[in-house]
């Protein structure tokens, strides 16, 4: 577990897929990418879906919820996802938190990898709440960059993960920059998506920052050029990443990872040659290494 002042963090492994490097790396070339992830015998990289179990303020809060479990069994096979630590929920009850007893549920942004556990098919085969007690929260621009995709982005907003929650009026929109709870606070940081969102943890002089999809992995939060196929504006990332590579390095801030099972928590130094660099970080009495095979 990790601590920011009062604030406990707890990473779950939601889930993991095989995925294509073309979409990690983008423009970045093998001999490049290769010094530091290496892919398995069929060329594809294990990508862990990471979801944050945010105990302040005396709320119960879930950063992100994963794949979920409405994906069939050809988009599951097609994904090569798999499960190494069970469902969220099942994750969830290692720790002692039963779904009733989330206040909250953020979702950094709405792509399906964040918020397809959401939601679920209850026992009549229809959509539920997996959280039936939580308020879900996502940012406005997003919700709306969700509901009307374009032949690009639709291949990864579900309506099923937000629609009916919004509808419902269980998921509340938020407007730009805003405090959860004392301490824990929610950044625009776009590029990935417009509105898509960082979680900041602050407390007692110690800082934590989560980028989400800003930066997937250690590499990219360390190089500003390097970044995924899946960004729709680049560009902006990169400024993005500027600017919270800055904030981290002032508040010597633990950084956290999204999708990186090698380096899932790290803190950035700078190398022999005066380059900042990820260091991998120890928490909670040993390094988090999700379930990733090299
Ligand atoms: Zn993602």
């Amino acid at each position: 577990m990790i601590k920011v002042g009062d604030i406990d963090i707890t990473i779950l492994n939601e889930s993991t897929i095989r995925s294509d490097t073309g979409g990690m790396f983008g423009l970045v070339p093998k001999t490049l990418w290769s010094r530091y992830y290496q892919p398995e015998d069929d060329g594809l990289l294990i990508v862990p879906h990471h979801c944050l179990l945010v105990r302040a303020g005396g709320k119960t809060i879930l950063v992100d919820t994963g794949n979920g479990t409405k994906l069939s069994e050809q988009q599951c096979e097609r994904l090569g996802l798999e499960r190494p630590e069970g469902t969220l929920v099942e994750n969830l009850a290692r720790y002692g938190v039963e779904p009733e007893m989330v206040d909250l549920v953020i979702n950094t942004h709405l792509h399906g990898d964040h918020c397809g556990g959401n939601t679920h098919f209850d026992e009549d085969g229809r959509i539920a709440p997996v959280f039936p007690n939580a308020e879900y929260r996502a940012q406005r621009l997003e919700y709306a960059d969700a509901a009307f995709p374009n032949e690009r982005t639709r291949g990864t907003y579900f309506a099923e993960n937000f629609a009916p929650l919004y509808e419902s009026g269980r998921m509340r929109l938020l407007d730009g920059e805003t405090e959860i709870v004392p301490g824990v606070r929610c950044v625009i940081t776009p590029g990935h998506t417009r509105a898509h969102m960082s979680l900041v943890f602050e407390q007692g002089g110690q800082a934590a920052f989560y980028p989400a999809d800003m930066a997937m992995l250690a590499v990219h939060f360390e190089k500003l050029a390097w970044m995924t196929a899946y960004d729709v504006e680049p560009l902006v990332t990169l400024e993005s990443k500027r600017y919270w590579q800055q904030w981290v390095r002032e508040h010597d801030a633990l950084l956290i990872f999204n999708h990186d099972g090698k380096i899932p928590t790290g803190r950035l130094a700078e190398d022999e040659k005066g380059r900042l660099i990820v260091e991998p970080a120890l928490v909670g009495g040993g390094l988090h290494l999700g379930t990733v095979k090299k």
